[in-house]
């Protein structure tokens, strides 16, 4: 038995692999240990989307470690905080770029807590190693072309000894007879390391491809020859973070090149819908290529006051329509229905209607048929779709955003309702703790493709967050009035679909680089 006090409850480290760069390359494991983590303690090379999947009260700690020219936490400071935060009995995770276990020391950090008898677990992760050949459509095996593969570092240590510790000419000699060689840190060196595959033996002529930010956005891939390699990078810029292959197999990239052919390959594209709906889409944006920047201008809350919303509850059988314009509208009414101790089979009587196919999901979700979903998914539709007979002399209630627009109450009571109550089931609210600086800057130096709006207050809650107008930027919106708000903000529009759904807005991009590619 341990020493440690019993009470105590035991902390622990995850040493997570959290993928190449892109971030839905994590394990399921890993995301899952993250969103329960108390700390995260993450490397430079993590993408950014990811340290938001902690629990909002995390503790995140960045511990740097770029190429060691920027500040970092040394070794022996990490592996002491490490220890540190678990015997707080917290649940630590060590989030690392590509898989723990692959070069950048995750091997010392088990041992430091192996040492200091802390419980930890290692979460593997998708190494750049193989996905960097991967999405330069190099695949690292192959019957003909190779039949063993090293990972090798090409930075060694050099505290070391000035003597090599990869040894080379074995390597190679191995890698003559149909292997491949993956060399990662390697663009600091990348001439003296290819070079050295040369001297020790590996023909000049032998294929060779360069990746550098392998799976985001900004993946640039060079192919050239072991001999041709180093000038072709450096005339490409390619810089760290980098992997090199080496080997017959990098001659198949010409063949199997397919990260290039993404309709939305090397597009930046911002995501500025709230972070609880924003996923689908930043992952059907991210599948065509295009890196998604999630930058949430709108959060939920609840209404500055429920009285109207628990007064139309306490009546609830009185309503002949209750219609629901979000499903953020569902989600609120339903949750507030259950806090009042309601029961949903009070809802009977009335006829349900929505404003369109998602809000009309969420109903469904609850298992609430919906009676009329209008054709144009707005406002000014519903009527039409419940029809003016079923308006007259009926009630209605609305439970829905705080702010909105009064046209559909408007016409209800101008048709004829005998009564319509709008009732504030949430408010939205701009996002605390938002990048801000982060989205200067990529406005600011041009690389940003496309922001995408899903509602008016996208468009205006983002312009004040920025603090600039959405001149000479791009943007795609979603709805007639979103579009207007997003050009009255300077916005170009040029995608804007007939459907008003969150899936025809991503089709309606990727038709709109479709057109421009087939221009070029
Ligand atoms: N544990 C990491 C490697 C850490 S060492 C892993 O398994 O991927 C850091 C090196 O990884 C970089 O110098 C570079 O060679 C490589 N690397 C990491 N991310 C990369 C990326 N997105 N594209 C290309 N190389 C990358």
């Amino acid at each position: 038995m341990s020493a440690r006090p019993k009470k105590q409850k035991r902390g622990r480290v995850f040493l997570v692999g959290a993928g190449p760069g892109a971030s839905d390359l994590i394990t399921i494991r890993g995301a899952d240990v993250l969103s329960r983590a108390d700390v995260v303690i993450y490397d430079s090379l993590v993408s950014p989307e990811l340290i938001r999947l902690a629990p909002p009260k995390a503790e995140l700690i960045y511990a740097g470690k770029r190429g060691g020219s920027e500040k970092s936490i040394d070794q022996s400071e990490l592996n002491a905080m490490l220890i540190a935060h678990a015997h707080k009995g917290r649940v630590v995770v060590r989030l690392k770029g590509g898989d723990p276990f692959i070069f950048g020391r995750g091997g010392e950090e088990a041992e430091a807590l192996a040492n200091a008898e802390v419980d930890f677990e290692v979460v593997p992760g998708i190494t750049s190693a193989i996905a960097g050949p991967a999405f330069a459509g190099v695949p690292l095996t192959h019957r003909e072309h190779g039949s063993f593969v090293a990972f090798v570092t090409g930075h060694e240590d050099e505290n070391k000894s000035a003597s090599s510790t990869v040894p080379w000419d074995e390597l190679v000699a191995a890698a003559r007879r149909g292997g491949t060689i993956v060399i990662l840190m390697a663009s600091a060196r990348m001439r003296a390391t290819l070079d050295r595959i040369r001297v020790a033996g590996l023909p000049p002529e032998t294929p060779a491809v360069a990746v550098q930010w392998a799976t985001t956005a900004a993946q640039k891939t060079v192919s050239a020859t072991l001999a041709t390699l180093a000038d072709a990078s450096a005339r490409e810029g390619i810089g760290s973070p980098a992997v090199i292959v080496v080997g017959e197999c990098a001659g198949l990239r010409e063949h199997l090149k397919w990260v290039e052919r993404t309709l939305l390959f090397g597009r930046t594209i911002v995501v500025t819908r709230s972070r609880e709906s924003a996923s689908e889409f930043a992952t059907a944006l991210g599948r065509l290529g295009a890196e998604v920047v999630e930058f949430p201008t709108i959060e939920t809350a609840p209404p500055r006051s429920y009285a109207a919303l628990d007064r139309a509850i306490k009546r609830i059988d009185n309503f002949d329509w209750i219609i629901f314009t979000s499903a953020t509208g569902v989600e609120s009414f339903i949750e507030r229905l259950k806090s009042r101790g309601r029961d949903i089979r009070e809802l009977g009587r009335a006829s349900i209607a929505a404003i369109g196919p998602a809000t009309a999901g969420r109903l469904a979700d609850h298992a609430l048929r919906v009676t009329a979903v209008p054709d144009e998914y707005r406002a000014e539709q519903i009527a039409p779709a419940i029809g003016l007979r079923r308006i007259r002399g009926k009630r209605f209630l609305i439970p829905r955003a705080e702010v909105a627009r009064e046209a559909l109450p408007e016409i209800l009571r101008d048709k004829g309702a005998k009564e319509v109550v709008v009732a504030p089931a949430y408010r939205t609210v701009k996002p605390r703790g938002a990048q801000i600086e982060r989205m200067r800057e990529l406005i600011a130096s041009r690389k940003i493709d496309l922001v995408t709006f899903t509602s008016s207050s996208t468009v205006t809650n983002f312009c004040e967050m920025i603090g600039v107008s959405g001149k000479g930027v791009r943007a795609a919106a979603l709805g007639p009035i979103t579009a207007t708000t997003a050009e009255e903000h300077g916005f170009e529009v040029v995608v804007s679909p007939d459907k008003y759904t969150i899936e025809a807005l991503a089709e309606a991009i990727r038709d709109y680089y479709a057109v421009a590619r087939s221009r070029t």
